[in-house]
C-alpha cells in the first residue's frame, strides 16, 4: 500500500496531494484547493510571484486602449528584465542553474519567475532576503518551490506553438530569452571554468575577501564585477 501511495504521489490519481502544485508549483485554486499543497522545506528553486510584467499585456487596461508595444520592444524589455534578475540572483545569493519566466495570464502563474540555484542553501538565503525587498515599486513575494524539473511543468503544446488554451493554460508557458542573452548568461559559466587558471593571479589577491563565498561557484573575474557595478546604477530604481 505504501508503495502504491508513493507511486501515485503528486499525480492526478493522488486524492490527497495536489498534482498541479506538485508539478508546477502553483495551482489555480490557491489556498482554497481541496488537495494539499506541500510547501517544501528545502528546495533549489525559489519562485518570485507575479514579478514580470509583460508590457504587451497592458492592452487590458481600463480604457480598453491597445498598447503599442512591438514584439521587438517587448523582447528587449524582457531580455533586460531577465538579465537584471539573473545577475542580481547570482551576485547576491549564488550560482543559478536555470531561471524561467511564465508568460501565462492566469493569476497564479502570471509573471512568475522561477530561479533554480545550484545549492539549496542559496535558495533558502534568497527567499528570506527577497521577502524584505522591492522590485519596481512593489514588494517581492518569494517562496521555495517544489519545481526542479521544468520539463514536467511545461506545456508541450506551447513549445510547439500550438497550445489552444492560450495564456490561461495551467501548465507553464516559459517565455524564451533571445539567443544572444542565453549565450551570455549560460555560456559565460563554461568559459569561467575554462579560464580559471588564467585568472588565478587576480583571485589570489582577493582570496581573503572571497573565501567566505567559496563553493558558490562565483569565480568571476574583474570584468564581470565591473559590469555588475555599472548595472547597479541602472538598476537602482527597480530592485
Ligand atoms: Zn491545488
Ligand atoms: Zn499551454
Amino acid at each position: 500500500m505504501a508503495e502504491y501511495l508513493a507511486s501515485i504521489f503528486g499525480t492526478e490519481k493522488d486524492k490527497v496531494n495536489c498534482s498541479f502544485y506538485f508539478k508546477i508549483g502553483a495551482c489555480r485554486h490557491g489556498d482554497r484547493c481541496s488537495r494539499l499543497h506541500n510547501k517544501p522545506i528545502f528546495s533549489q528553486t525559489v519562485v518570485l510571484l507575479n514579478i514580470y510584467r509583460n508590457p504587451q499585456n497592458c492592452s487590458q487596461s481600463a480604457d480598453g486602449l491597445r498598447c503599442a508595444v512591438s514584439d521587438v520592444e517587448m523582447q528587449e524589455h524582457y531580455d533586460e528584465f531577465f538579465e537584471e534578475v539573473f545577475t542580481e540572483m547570482e551576485e547576491k545569493y549564488g550560482e543559478v542553474e536555470e531561471m524561467n519566466v511564465c508568460d501565462n495570464l492566469g493569476d497564479h502563474l502570471v509573471g512568475n519567475v522561477y530561479v533554480k540555484f545550484r545549492r539549496e542553501e542559496d535558495a533558502e538565503k534568497a527567499v528570506i532576503d527577497l521577502n524584505n525587498r522591492w522590485f519596481n515599486g512593489q514588494p517581492i513575494y518569494a517562496e521555495l518551490s517544489p519545481v526542479t524539473d521544468f520539463r514536467e511543468a511545461c506545456c508541450r503544446q506551447y513549445e510547439m506553438g500550438e497550445c489552444t488554451r492560450g495564456g490561461f493554460c495551467n501548465f507553464m508557458h516559459l517565455k524564451p530569452i533571445s539567443r544572444e542573452l542565453r549565450r551570455e548568461l549560460y555560456g559565460r559559466r563554461r568559459k569561467k571554468h575554462r579560464s580559471r587558471s588564467r585568472s588565478r593571479e587576480r583571485r589570489s589577491r582577493e582570496r581573503r575577501s572571497r573565501s567566505r563565498d567559496r563553493g558558490r561557484g562565483g569565480g568571476g573575474g574583474g570584468r564581470e564585477r565591473d559590469r555588475g557595478r555599472s548595472r547597479d546604477r541602472v538598476r537602482s530604481g527597480r530592485f
